[in-house]
């Protein structure tokens, strides 16, 4: 199946927490889209790689994804290396996406600076048709990193106002990695992301990229080139004055 966009992820639920409001906005303008795991997320402090899988098969189907797939590299020890190109290169090709998102590669979790790597090199040698996967070659038009912890000054930002219940649906569907108020604030069952504002802190990032482009909820993409744009004055209409600051 073609997609026009693939999203990677070190584990299931950070492309949930990067960019699934644009997924879904992008789902509902007609693109096919897509998210590939790199890891089943079994070193993960709460849940096991079972429970996971569950939760990542209710996770893509809010999202109306048209694949949903985990690879099976070792969850915190996944590496830059040639077999792992290969599996991501497999991927690429198979699905033949336009648009690839990748987590941004200043990174707190080793898994997701290792994924940014190893996507980006992957669209690249995936174009390459003397690597033989026995598939036709494939190089997607462009990578675009999503917001992973750590801050960066965005490309772009897209509007997801409309899709933002959509997005914390498809992150709510991760139950066992969220606050339980059953379970001690502090402790070794408790992580980053199992205190209860870690929500409300996804819920401010939002609102402050919206801010940035004069919407409600916004997410915010890099690409490494420059961008392209054939008519200025066109493309930036009166909507532009809502966001001089
Ligand atoms: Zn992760």
């Amino acid at each position: 199946m073609k997609l026009d966009v693939l999203a990677f992820g070190a584990h299931a639920d950070d492309v949930e927490l990067g960019c699934s409001g644009t997924i879904a906005k992008l789902q509902a303008l007609g693109y096919k889209t897509g998210v590939v795991t790199l890891t089943q997320g079994e070193m993960g402090t709460r849940g096991n790689a079972e429970i996971r899988r569950q939760e990542f098969e209710t996770a893509g189907e809010i999202l109306k994804l048209s694949i949903h797939n985990m690879l099976d590299l070792p969850d915190g020890f996944v590496e830059v290396n040639k077999a792992n190109k290969l599996k991501l290169i497999h991927e690429i090709r198979e699905y033949q996406p336009s648009i690839v998102f990748a987590p941004y590669w200043v990174v707190r979790h080793p898994d997701h600076g290792a994924a940014s790597r190893l996507v980006r090199e992957a669209c690249f040698l995936a174009g390459l048709k003397k690597i033989d996967t026995g598939q036709d070659a494939h190089r997607p038009y462009k990578v675009m990193y999503y917001h992973s912890r750590f801050e960066f000054k965005p490309s772009f930002i897209v509007d997801i106002t409309d899709y933002h219940k959509i997005k914390i649906k498809s992150i709510l569907a991760y139950k066992s990695q969220f606050h339980n108020p059953d379970m001690a604030q502090y402790g070794p069952d408790q992580t980053l992301i199992s205190r209860p504002d870690f929500l409300d802190r996804i819920i401010t990032r939002d609102k402050q990229y919206g801010t940035y482009i004069g919407v409600k909820y916004g997410e915010p993409f890099l690409v490494r080139e420059a961008i392209k744009i054939d008519d200025p004055v066109a493309h930036f209409g009166p909507e532009y004055l809502e966001t001089i600051p």
